[in-house]
């Protein structure tokens, strides 16, 4: 294994984001890193491959910088790149809530927990765990009992929250993410909105699943990501699986994204099942058109109509 990929963020006042991302840009092509990284006035969240030597080289620049000594970087082994393309991308906000009076984090956050507190909460039937994330994600894994917010994309978590209210107001909430950057602003949300016992865990799921203590027990499935892997191992203990293929139910941890490009939907599916519906996820898309999946395979007009009679029957 030569290669790593770093996860890491931290909110923490940027100047210029236009500005530096183009310099930061150039250093990172230097490096030959590849990935992607977000900067805004509010702060910093990237994930990036490279070599053993790059990486390390990486974060000590990042360390050497006054205004991102206290990144904690969160680092997995890989044999490979695992982006195919390097982006620094100024932004308005790191991540929206989409909210009228943002949230700043340094401002207003939930109490951090460790991975050993974290695992603690899990198991304390008056604490209820929310997953920060989106349903696809949650639905590949997640912490056993976690509640799954019905969302497609953060920005609709506070309106799902609201409406959800009365389950959680007497209790205390946890709530997590992949890396931890999404509960910075959500726990902070949480208070703001009135909610009194709110805490995080601390560096996400991607620090649990590495932690000697926890080992990433009590997660289910695997752990959904923002690069080539899609998925990784996070349950080094008594893993299970949750996922549940598209079309039959069984239990599978395989991502695709639908082949109708306007579509893009993110479902489990056997190889099979990718093969018989065209890669799509459902009938309409797999007739699209523009199909990639029978224009990445090759799939001729007949054969196309073949298989669309095929699932239509079904
Ligand atoms: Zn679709």
């Amino acid at each position: 294994m030569n290669y790593r990929v770093l996860l890491y963020y931290l909110y923490t006042p940027i100047a210029d984001p236009e500005q530096f991302a183009k310099e930061h840009l150039a250093f990172c092509r230097e490096l030959d890193l590849k990935g992607r990284i977000l900067v805004a006035e509010e702060g910093i969240n990237g994930t990036l491959s490279g070599t053993n030597e790059a990486t390390d080289r990486y974060m000590k620049y990042m360390h050497q910088d006054e205004r991102f000594k206290d990144t904690f970087f969160k680092i997995d082994e890989s044999e490979d790149h695992a982006f195919k393309k390097m982006f620094v991308r100024p932004r308005k906000e790191l991540v929206s809530l989409n909210l009228e009076d943002d949230i700043d984090p340094k401002e207003v956050t939930g109490n951090y927990l460790e991975p050993k507190e974290f695992k603690e909460a899990l198991l304390d039937e008056n604490t209820v765990v929310i997953d920060a994330r989106n349903d696809y994600e949650y639905d590949l894994g997640h912490f056993r009992g976690a509640v799954r917010p019905d969302i497609r994309a953060f920005r609709e978590l506070p309106e799902w929250i609201r409406a959800n209210k009365e389950k959680f107001m007497d209790k205390k909430v946890v709530t997590y993410c992949t890396g931890g950057i999404r509960c910075e602003k959500f726990s902070g949300w949480m208070l703001r909105e009135g909610f009194d016992d709110v805490a995080q865990l601390h560096g996400g799921i991607a620090n649990y699943g590495k932690d000697p203590a926890t080992k990433g027990e009590l997660w289910d499935g695997k752990m959904y990501i923002f690069d080539e892997r899609i998925a990784v191992e996070i349950n080094q203990v008594d893993k299970q699986v949750v996922g549940k293929e598209w079309f039959d139910g069984t239990p599978c941890e395989r991502y695709i994204n639908c082949s109708n490009p306007e579509c893009n939907r993110q479902i489990l599916v056997s190889e099979e099942n990718e093969a018989r519906y065209l890669g799509a996820c459902s009938y309409e898309c797999a007739a699209h058109e523009h199909n990639r999946y029978a224009e990445a395979h090759d799939i001729s007009e007949a054969e196309k109509e073949d298989r669309l009679a095929q699932i239509a029957y079904r």
